[in-house]
């Protein structure tokens, strides 16, 4: 499995840590993005099983996206932010796939 460890945003140093398990609101998720500390986690198992590395890769980009749409500070519903952060994510993700 690939680790990541540690990139910047708009010069924030941001560390992706793994953990066993993320729970929010009572649910698990594959991963958090905390604005604090500057930290992504990535959880490594859900429901017992090994998390595999496309999930790992499409979680990272989703939480990259959502640090991107926190720093433009656009005010819209966090349904309409979660949307956003699907497709901004992935086509991070597509583009980091493909690019020579
Ligand atoms: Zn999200």
């Amino acid at each position: 499995m690939k680790k990541y460890k540690e990139f910047e945003i708009d010069g924030v140093k941001y560390t992706i840590e793994y953990k066993k398990e993320i729970v929010v609101d009572d649910k698990g998720v594959y991963g958090t993005v905390t604005y604090p500390t500057s930290t992504i986690a990535l959880v490594e198992t859900m429901q017992g099983h090994k998390v595999n590395q496309d999930v790992t890769d499409w979680t990272m980009y989703h939480e990259i996206a959502h640090i991107m749409l926190n720093n433009i500070g656009i005010d819209i519903p966090e349904t309409s932010i979660e949307r956003l952060a699907e497709r901004l994510g992935s086509m991070l993700l597509q583009m980091n796939k493909t690019l020579k």
